[in-house]
């Protein structure tokens, strides 16, 4: 699948994304990978390797059921919950199970812990390695070519871009998932929520603060 990924990158590219980016579909209404996806999908339900009833199950799965509401239970436990904390900053895809998140791009799961001295972003800078398992699927921001760049080259300059402006003395880390690991950012509990409980903080988790281009919503009355 990834045919333009150096080899000695050590990449496990299992996202199913096709990588090429070709410049010869100009006169269809479908992208080269739709045509791709579509092509696959028939051949596939032609030879009976796949039950397209299973493969609309799966895309209802990442569409609905796991997205960044898994991370946000994941960072809201972490906020109350110091023991779990303290496991999730140990071993989070362990910690991270402990609450039933597993699966694919998930395997080997790393908590990024926001202070105010240091702010961590993470990008896939070669294409959208992504914890699929708690932040569901990527959005398509996360896979440009922009800011695949941008984030390493000017990360404040992102963080603008997504309006948001940390201290000057905030350093921000970049982390790029150019392994078989996935990060999920913690971000740090917003100021006026105390004695909140799981599910209201939850609630303030965004999927951009998980990815570190975002900061959790501002708490209203819970
Ligand atoms: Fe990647």
């Amino acid at each position: 699948m990834s045919s333009n990924h150096s080899p000695a990158h050590g990449h496990a590219h299992d996202d199913g994304e096709d990588h090429h980016h070709g410049h010869d579909h100009d006169h269809s209404h479908l992208s080269d990978m739709d045509i791709r996806v579509r092509a696959l999908q028939s051949l596939l339900e032609a030879k009976g390797y796949i039950d397209p009833n299973a493969l609309d199950e799966l895309i209802q799965l990442y569409e609905h059921e796991v997205g960044p509401q898994n991370g946000a239970r994941v960072v809201a436990k972490a906020w109350t919950d110091p023991a779990y904390a303290e496991r999730l900053f140990a071993d989070a895809t362990t910690a991270i199970a402990e609450l039933g998140y597993t699966g694919r791009q998930g395997e080997h799961m790393v908590a990024l812990k926001n202070t105010p001295d240091t702010h961590n972003m993470v990008v896939c800078t070669l294409c959208s390695c992504y914890p699929w398992p708690v932040l569901g699927l990527p959005p398509t921001w996360y896979k440009s070519a922009p800011y695949r760049a941008k984030a390493v080259a000017d990360p404040r300059g992102v963080l603008a871009d997504f309006g948001v402006s940390l201290p000057d003395e905030t350093y921000i880390e970049v982390y790029d998932s150019t392994a078989e690991v996935r990060y999920l950012v913690v971000p740090m509990r917003p100021d006026g929520t105390e004695g909140w409980d799981e599910a209201a903080l939850a609630n303030l988790v965004t999927r951009d603060a998980m990815i570190g281009t975002g900061l959790p919503a501002l708490p209203t009355s819970p």
